[in-house]
């Protein structure tokens, strides 16, 4: 395959990971529960805010303990947005709960709060909140919602660590919180995951399924003399490789998210010319919001020009990409679940929305010779 130019992303490095490899190789402990587990536990807890974190293998597994610990069941259904992630679904699916799959709002392509409303029925028992492109979702509407009709609230917050709503992060808002650090995330440790646990009364619940449905973790803090199998679980702690590696990038937060900010900026400033002319539409996250330069989308006219765009990036070497097919319209959300209300905006959105390279460490140049193609792109296209 030919090289790209400029790669869509080059997964975050800041040097310091390597000093933490080395120290787990000299400690011997690798597997989950050690130094690095509970240094980076302690630091998303002091950061963010909040009491209950546990360190995860993955954003996905951490979703799939957040429905397990919501207690959802075949007879239930679960709001979502259509324009989502499959792990956002199947979490949910995979427990027997019906999808309501529901549209978004255009400016930031997260869930529109007023079809979550028309969408709710006696049966509905979660709403889950995707935080799009770190753009936190208008928490205070369904937080409202949420307690109205004595709902659950799933944050995936996978895009969103560090990104906030009126001062507040995003992810500890809902019952639950779910972050990635998947390596096309901001900060990474190859495949990684936190849930944040807003309820005091989960978190023994939580430790159990984490820990191999046993009682290992009450063991580990001399609260019991043995451990033994107690409920369901599965194997959702990560290793020490992986921890420590995530120490290191975690405490290069800022160095991180400011790069990419100021990449995201550079984008916004260096198409307005195209959006003053009416070619292509920026992203403009809401005043309350914070938003941590997870994506930077633009919107085209239409799928044929959006995926003209694509090959013509392509060729030359700039890797530019479409993002998420509404999920009400792939074979597994056809068979779990269903849309509920209109579909205004997510498949037409859906359709002309392109991710532009964005990644630390990015050269201003490099910002610079997407944006120029762009222009050259509308420009061949004036001149045919
Ligand atoms: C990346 C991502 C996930 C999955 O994260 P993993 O850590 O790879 O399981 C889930 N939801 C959203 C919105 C994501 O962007």
């Amino acid at each position: 395959m030919k090289k790209w130019r400029i790669p869509f992303n080059r997964p975050t490095l800041v040097g310091a990971e390597q000093a933490n490899l080395d120290e787990v190789l000299s400690r011997r402990k690798f597997s989950g529960g050690g130094h690095y587990n509970a240094a980076c536990n302690s630091w998303l807890r002091s950061h963010l805010g909040v009491s209950g974190v546990l360190m995860t293998t993955s954003c996905t597994h951490a979703l799939e303990m957040a429905a397990l610990l919501s207690d959802v069941q075949p007879s239930d259904e679960v709001v979502l947005p259509s324009y989502a992630f499959s792990s956002t679904a199947t979490a949910f699916a995979r427990c027997g709960a019906r999808l309501k799959f529901v549209d978004c709002d255009p400016q930031t392509m997260n869930i529109d709060t007023a079809a979550v409303e028309k969408a709710i029925t006696p049966r509905t028992k979660v709403i889950v909140a995707l935080h799009y492109a770190g753009v936190s979702c208008n928490m205070q509407a369904l937080q409202a919602l949420a307690d109205r009709h004595g709902l659950k609230i799933v944050e995936d917050a996978a895009q969103a660590l560090f990104a906030s709503y009126r001062g507040q992060p995003c992810g500890t808002f809902g019952d639950y919180g779910c972050y990635s650090f998947h390596e096309t995330k901001n900060l990474h440790c190859g495949e990684g995951g936190a849930l944040v646990l807003n309820r005091k009364e989960d978190v023994e619940k939580a430790e159990i399924l984490l820990e191999k449905g046993t009682n290992r973790m009450r063991f580990f803090r001399g609260d019991i003399a043995k451990y033994e199998w107690v409920g369901m679980g599965s194997s959702y702690v990560p290793s020490e490789l992986n921890t420590a590696f995530l120490l290191a990038q975690l405490e290069a937060n800022e160095t991180i998210t400011a790069n990419r900010l100021a990449h995201w900026h550079h984008y916004r400033e260096a198409l307005t010319p195209l959006r003053e002319a009416g070619l292509i539409e920026l992203p403009k996250p809401p005043d309350d919001c914070q938003h941590n330069a997870h994506i930077f989308w633009i919107k085209l006219a239409g799928k044929t020009q959006r995926d003209e765009l694509i090959t013509y990036l392509k060729q030359r070497g700039i890797g530019a990409t479409f993002h998420y097919v509404p999920l009400h319209s792939t074979p597994a959300g056809r068979k779990y679940g269903e849309f509920a209300g209109e579909d205004r905006y997510t498949s037409r959105d859906s359709d002309r929305l392109l991710r532009l390279p964005l990644f630390f460490g990015m050269a201003d140049a490099e910002v610079e010779e997407v944006t120029s193609h762009i222009a050259g792109f509308f420009e061949q296209a004036r001149r045919s």
